[in-house]
């Protein structure tokens, strides 16, 4: 075997979690190695729902002048019944949202934000990155870690990070080597050219449709310029390992029943690739010696509350300040750290999930959702407050609470655990 390569901090995936951790220890002066298994750092996938603390975690990441320039700020979320086309609520973004927590909410394009925090790190002298690099073996040294890639480079490292997404591969070796499970739900997205959108949509606007066993979201993205959207639908096709279900068939075959405006965003959702929706029961352990879990890798999550990538970009400047405020006690570290994410994270999932059945709902189920919602009082932000308004520096008393809390509303025998009210 090579001889390993000695690192003080090994960060595994260059995804917005992997990036974002690295520089966020690179601004508290830690020397970082990223090493992801594709030829190039990049991002697939189209558009990317910024909520407030998201960038209250880009502006400590000191990349929030970019991501702006970029970014389109909406005036409302604006949620429609994807049958009637009639107005559930909506949700105005404008001064009196952005008062409340600090920040506004951005929608843009995923690969400009990895862009971003791509060139902050490469901007650092304290960050290398390096490609090619597909991580086949880790090993606990207690106080210590040895990683080994599929071509042969090791690394010994003080620290690593495990930012490798859903089929993390430093997640099995924390003790869960359970498949991730599958929603039997798929998602069609793409951009196309701001002048091919339909009506209701614009700048002004982040649409959400939403009807039984399917919904659609629609944004702007890069500064105007795209319309992204994402065609979500459950398929009653689904086969386990295999690719043969939620097919394009099956997409416009649940779409054409639909308000007239859903159909015609059919015409321009790109086909060429599917997602299926997968998510994971929360994880008890993110820590094992020297070896830590951050973003997808530690909490995959249904994207129905489009909080995947901020809860990776919160865990990132969490990791760095508890580190930091650590000094030298890399174990107190990660241990604050996880104290301050894991119970946060599990009710993030968990209401993710049961926001995809609420929005999904069919029959009386959807009828009685519509006139719920049609209630709620636009202005009144409480229901988004532990979620947006969740600062991940000042909460680690507020999480040991939050996890007897949760605990003790652990349902019996499903590995889940069932948020408390907010
Ligand atoms: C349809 C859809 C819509 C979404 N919309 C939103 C949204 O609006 N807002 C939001 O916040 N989130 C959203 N998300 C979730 C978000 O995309 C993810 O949560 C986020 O990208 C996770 O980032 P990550 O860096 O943790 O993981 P990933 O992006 O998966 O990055 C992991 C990286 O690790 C690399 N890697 C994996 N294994 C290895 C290995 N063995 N060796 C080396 N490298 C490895 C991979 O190549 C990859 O680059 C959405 C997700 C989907 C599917």
């Amino acid at each position: 075997m090579a001889t390993a390569q000695r690192v003080p901090v090994l960060v595994i995936g260059g995804g917005i979690g992997g990036l974002a951790a690295a520089r966020a220890m690179s601004l508290k002066g830690r020397k970082v190695h990223v090493i992801e298994q594709a030829p190039e750092f990049s991002e697939i996938g189209a558009g990317l729902q910024l909520a407030p603390n998201a960038l209250r975690a880009l502006e400590r990441l000191q990349v929030l002048d970019e991501v702006r320039a970029d970014a389109v700020f909406p005036r409302q979320l604006l949620m429609l019944d994807a049958v009637s086309g009639e107005r559930i609520t909506t949700v105005p973004i404008g001064e009196a949202f952005k008062e409340r927590y600090g920040h506004p909410y951005a929608v843009m394009h995923r690969t400009d934000l990895h862009a971003h925090l791509l060139n902050a790190c490469r901007e650092s002298p304290l960050v290398t990155l390096e490609n090619n690099r597909a991580v086949v073996d880790i090993t606990d040294e207690g106080e210590a870690a040895l990683v080994r890639c599929a071509d042969g480079s090791t690394y010994h490292a003080d620290l690593v990070v495990g930012a490798d997404g859903l089929h993390s591969r430093t997640r099995k070796l924390l003790g869960d080597d359970a498949p991730p499970v599958c929603e039997e739900y798929v998602a069609y997205r793409g951009t196309v050219p701001m002048a091919q959108m339909t009506e209701l949509a614009g700048n002004d606007s982040m649409v959400g449709w939403i009807g039984p066993e399917m919904h659609l979201v629609q944004y702007p993205v890069r500064r105007g310029e795209l319309f992204n959207q994402v065609a979500v639908f459950r398929s009653h096709n689904y086969k386990p390992d295999s690719d043969d279900w939620g097919t394009v068939e099956e997409l416009e075959a649940k779409f054409t029943p639909l308000h007239r405006l859903v159909r015609a965003s059919l015409e321009t959702i790109g086909r060429d690739r599917r997602w299926a929706m997968y998510d994971r029961p929360p994880l008890d352990s993110w820590v094992r010696g020297r070896i830590v879990l951050l973003g997808d890798a530690a909490h995959p999550m249904l994207q129905y509350l489009a909080q995947g990538a901020c809860q990776a970009l919160e865990d990132a400047v969490c990791l760095a300040e508890f580190l930091d405020r650590s000094l030298n006690d890399t174990d107190a570290g990660l241990r604050r750290y996880q104290d301050a994410r894991r119970v946060h994270t599990a009710r993030v999932q968990l209401t993710a999930r049961f926001f995809g059945e609420v929005c999904h709902a069919t029959g009386v189920a959807a009828m009685f959702r519509n006139s719920l919602f049609r209630l709620r009082d636009p202005e009144d932000y409480r229901l988004f407050d532990w979620l947006y308004g969740h600062d991940p520096l000042a909460a680690e008393k507020e999480s040991d609470s939050q996890a007897v809390n949760w605990l003790r509303h652990r349902s019996p025998g499903t590995n889940a655990v069932t948020p408390y009210p907010g």
